[in-house]
């Protein structure tokens, strides 16, 4: 286990108030326990404990990379109610590398049909064998370095955090002993990860922060649509899928030469649908049998079709926990 300890400088009315009504949110439960309050939530527990006119958060994870992500979930919230202004963290030995940051090397990048790029990096990802199926892949000023951590286990961005692009990716494929990563880059105009993959070199040193989102499905019927973004997620639910799960899937690509070999298991069937042919995901959404009893629909695309899938969802009567529908990109 790993913990760290933060302080903040209000009281602890001021405080749990917020954070009670975000676990509400998330469905999550908020316990008693001997010292105060407790949520746990997908990266580690909270533990928020009353000392006199302040509040000590107690953060516990099973591995640094999830503290990390834990403390950046803490001070997202703290931000959205206003109370970034009065935190203190622990102090802990500075200068090493942020526990969830992975650093390797290139080993590959190929295009492998006219609209996608396979990079793939060697280095230790033995962590990303489990959780979340993304992560952060960090683009940042030429010839700062990468992250490191300060006194309080916080990350340092050289140059400032605003002047990195961190955009998510998902781990397309992954050595059974973590030994290298694959991700599917969709090659579009104007994109920074776009010009970055077109100058990658093998032996380049590319850093990423995770795991982190979502991880694979369970239920007895899943409905998986994805556009070029969320093709490689739609593919890992699809391998992933325990035996005997039935459902459809349908990935939208630019055209029929982008379409990828995947072998689905018996059950569910996969189609690829073409931007070229004028096919939309909402139209395949909409067109889906979506069966009652227990099922899960997860929907990725750009964000008005995102918002697009949730006003369907609702109205067939998918229920919070059956639909996640999530912008992958904006325009
Ligand atoms: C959880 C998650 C997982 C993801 N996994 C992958 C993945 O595995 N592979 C992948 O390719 N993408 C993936 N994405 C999408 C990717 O993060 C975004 O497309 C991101 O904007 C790419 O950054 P960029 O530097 O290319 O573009 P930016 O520099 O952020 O944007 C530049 C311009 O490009 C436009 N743009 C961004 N994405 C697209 C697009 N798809 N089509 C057309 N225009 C676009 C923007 O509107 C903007 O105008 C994922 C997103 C999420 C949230």
């Amino acid at each position: 286990m790993e913990r760290t300890t933060a302080c903040l400088d209000v009281p602890v009315g001021a405080f749990l108030p917020g954070l009670i009504r975000r676990a509400a949110e998330l469905e999550v439960e908020v316990l008693d326990t001997p010292r105060g309050k407790s949520v746990n939530l997908f990266y580690g527990t909270l533990e928020v404990i009353e000392t006199g006119l302040r509040t000590t958060v107690e953060l516990t994870s099973t591995d640094g990379a999830h503290l990390v992500n834990l403390r950046d979930t803490l001070t997202w919230h703290l931000d959205q109610e206003g109370l970034n202004h009065c935190i203190t963290w622990a102090r802990m030995r500075a200068g090493a590398s942020p526990a969830n940051m992975a650093v390797g090397r290139v080993v590959g990048a190929s295009q492998i049909s006219p609209n996608f790029t396979r990079v793939r990096l060697a280095g230790d990802y033995t962590r990303f064998l489990g959780g979340g199926l993304h992560f952060r892949l960090l683009l940042g000023p030429a010839g700062l370095g990468w992250p490191s951590t300060d006194e309080t286990g916080g990350t340092v961005w050289p140059g400032g955090v605003e002047v990195w692009h961190r955009p998510a990716y998902t781990v397309r494929d992954i050595c059974p002993e973590g030994r290298w990563i694959e991700f599917d880059i969709f090659r579009h105009e104007g994109g920074r990860v776009n010009d970055w993959a077109a100058a990658l070199t093998p032996g380049e040193e590319v850093a990423l922060t995770g795991p982190g989102g979502t991880g694979l499905t369970e239920a007895a019927w899943v409905g998986l649509m994805g556009d070029e973004t969320a093709l490689p997620a739609i593919i890992r639910m699809i391998r992933g899928a325990p035996e005997g799960t039935r459902g459809e899937a349908v990935i939208l690509v630019p055209e029929q030469a982008d379409v990828q070999a995947v072998e689905c298991p018996v059950g569910i069937t996969l189609r690829w649908i073409f931007r070229k042919n004028g096919d939309t995901l909402i139209d395949a959404f909409r067109s889906m049998q979506v069966p009652e009893g227990p099922r899960y629909v997860y929907f990725a695309a750009e964000k008005a079709e995102a918002a697009d899938a949730r006003e369907h969802a609702a109205k067939i009567g998918l229920k919070r926990g059956e639909v996640h529908a999530l912008a992958y990109w904006a325009k």
